[in-house]
């Protein structure tokens, strides 16, 4: 196989298998911890200069529009996906980005599936699914919907006994030791050259680095890399984003109401305020996170721009073309100003419309650049990295281009 060109990028051919994992929420942090507490006896081998590094993620700071980032390989200006939801300005409606329609780039997996390689992706939530596995040829179910999936939709029929475990609950931990079970299982039998796990936040919205309840997540997730590591597949980590606590002193929600704001100061029905982050599973963030987009006419953007700006708890209120500029995002696809939080302080739009009954622990998240630092692990040494500024999207790259042939 002759090296293979997706969106501007080369990728030599797949010589050992490739396990590419996506750890949803995963900060540094939780897996420094974890290591330091002995909780991750493989993972902590590999926090080492050489196979551990630091990145960037894309802002904002989202599931959906990282994981394509990294399969694409391209930042969203490029992929088209920025976030769950965005603003139809011709239709006039909210609508939400998880159709492959929206995307604007080809995936790395089916540029490696088109070539002939055997692909595979698991992916926890089924928001995801269709998204990533857009023109692959190959393997590709998420946990959810594992006991749905169809020889002809996901390339398999038997997800649930494959995987060996019962479907769980989209709010729980299992959810994505399914991802793992299934991709070890996979190797096993299958032996894909290709594979992409991406798992789900739920317990980073939960419990922060060095936490009983983080530790024993990653411990799971340590046996099943481990046990990939001896199958000799060649893995490469990321993270779609890190995750902060998002709270006052006193445990309450740090929340910045801005549609509430907003009318306040120009009437209501006036500006439109859109949360990206905005899914149909919210019951652990609320719906709140660190980026928003604003749409309001043109006569009324730099004065609320300058309000919004002067508030405290907001860190940037940035136009459509520099925010799009800064952090490399279709123009299309975002309002007229860019909101971005501190890194304890949630946006929201009114607050008649969260509902924040379902958190039952003190709120943590994301979406802003407070959580762009992620990490890039990798099980073999990386060469030629040290200096770059990395980001999550070079994950392919350095595991097919840069790590050397020994373990
Ligand atoms: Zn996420």
């Amino acid at each position: 196989m002759s090296p293979i060109e997706v969106n501007g990028r080369r990728y030599r051919p797949i010589a050992a298998p490739l396990v590419a994992v996506c750890v949803d929420g995963c900060e540094y942090e939780y897996l420094v911890e974890a290591a330091e507490a002995g909780a991750t006896p493989f993972l902590a081998k590999l926090l080492a200069p050489g196979t551990a590094f630091i990145g960037d993620c894309v802002v904002p700071s989202f599931t959906n529009p990282n994981n394509l980032s990294i399969v694409t390989g391209v930042p969203p200006s490029v992929h088209g996906i920025c976030g769950n939801y965005f603003y139809d300005r011709e239709a006039g409606a909210e609508v939400m980005m998880n159709d492959p329609k929206y995307l604007r780039a080809g995936t790395i997996l089916a540029a490696f599936s088109e070539a002939g390689a055997k692909v595979a992706v698991v992916t926890a939530k089924e928001k995801l699914r269709k998204l990533l596995g857009h023109r692959m040829r190959g393997i590709c179910f998420s946990s959810e919907k594992a006991a749905e999936a169809t020889l002809g939709e996901n390339g398999i029929e038997d997800a649930v006994a494959l995987a060996g475990m019962p479907v769980p609950s989209v709010y729980s931990a299992e959810l994505s030791e399914f991802v793992f079970a299934a991709g070890v299982r996979l190797m096993e039998t299958r032996r894909p050259d290709l594979m992409y796990l991406s798992t789900t936040d739920y317990i980073q919205h939960k419990f922060a680095p060095g936490s009983a309840g983080a530790n024993a997540f990653y411990a799971m997730m340590d046996r099943y890399l481990a046990r990939l590591d001896a199958l000799g597949a060649v893995i490469a980590l990321t993270a779609d984003h890190g995750m902060n606590a998002k709270t006052r002193a006193d445990g309450s929600p740090n929340v910045i109401y801005l549609q509430d704001a907003i009318d306040g100061w120009i009437g209501r029905e006036r500006a439109r305020v859109i949360l990206p982050i905005t899914d149909p599973y919210v019951v652990h963030h609320g719906a709140l996170g660190s980026f928003a987009t604003v749409y309001l006419d043109p006569a009324e953007r730099d004065p609320v721009a300058r309000k919004l700006a002067a508030m405290e708890g907001i860190d940037l209120v940035l136009d459509n073309a520099t925010a799009c500029r800064r952090f490399e995002l279709p123009r299309d696809r975002m309002g007229d100003l860019v909101v971005v939080s501190a890194k304890h302080a949630v946006l929201g739009t009114s607050e008649a419309r969260h509902d924040l009954s379902g958190l039952d622990a003190p709120l943590r998240s994301h979406g802003g650049v407070s959580e762009q630092r992620v990490p890039l692990l990798f099980n073999r040494r990386a060469g030629g990295v040290e200096g770059l500024r990395l980001r999550n999207f070079d994950l392919f790259d350095i595991a097919l281009n840069r790590l050397e042939g020994e373990r």
